[in-house]
């Protein structure tokens, strides 16, 4: 079976490539030969998802899933969520989204956050969606330099690193988009 994973990030990739067997060959985007940004304009993390997956499946005629995630962090309304990506600006820094949110948690007591990831399959022209969450906390300082985005401030419920400081391995048991993939791949299974 042929699948395209809809990303342009490397670091999707490399973990979601970990994790799915090899009976399911995994296309990129470039592999299809798409060198678009792929429209990601919705209001909910769960409509990104099937905006990107949709969208591929529209103009490139595969069959693909698309994940989005977030950090969705308790005192903050659950934000930034779905703006996770923009939540300093455009530009889409990862350092300048995890100062900008540990500034806003500065004076909070309550640092638990969530990463939500939301897979959108489309397949045989049908739309399928599994979601992933991994619960913790948001550390004071930045602490590792694994990982990707807002992985050094984000330590999971029972254990004393953050992703940052994590063997991808590990990560990908207890996270959120491992936990997602999971779900997408006994289903492929079934
Ligand atoms: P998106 O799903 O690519 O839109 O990601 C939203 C934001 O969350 C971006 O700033 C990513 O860098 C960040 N992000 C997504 N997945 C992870 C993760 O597994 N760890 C840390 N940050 C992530």
């Amino acid at each position: 079976m042929e699948l395209v994973f809809a990303t342009n990030n490397l670091n999707k990739l490399k973990e979601v490539q970990l994790l799915i067997p090899e009976h399911i060959k995994l296309l990129t985007l470039k592999d299809i030969g798409c060198f678009e940004d792929v429209p990601e304009t919705q209001s909910t993390i769960e409509g990104n998802a099937m905006q990107k997956a949709t969208y591929i499946k529209e103009r490139y005629g595969y069959d693909c899933f698309a994940d989005d995630t977030g950090l969705e962090v308790e005192a903050l309304n659950n934000e930034p969520g779905v703006f996770s990506a923009r939540y300093a600006g455009e530009q889409r820094k990862a350092q300048h989204n995890i100062q900008k949110l540990l500034k806003e948690l500065a004076t909070k007591k309550n640092r638990n956050a969530q990463f939500k990831t939301v897979i959108s399959l489309q397949i045989n022209n049908t739309n399928y969606t599994f979601t992933g969450i991994c619960k913790g906390e948001i550390t004071k300082t930045q602490q590792g330099e694994k990982g990707f985005g807002y992985d050094p401030v984000f330590k999971p419920h029972g254990y004393n690193q953050t992703f940052a400081e994590m063997d991808l391995s590990l990560k990908n048991t207890i996270g959120h988009r491992g936990k997602a993939i999971l779900q997408l791949i006994q289903f492929l299974n079934s």
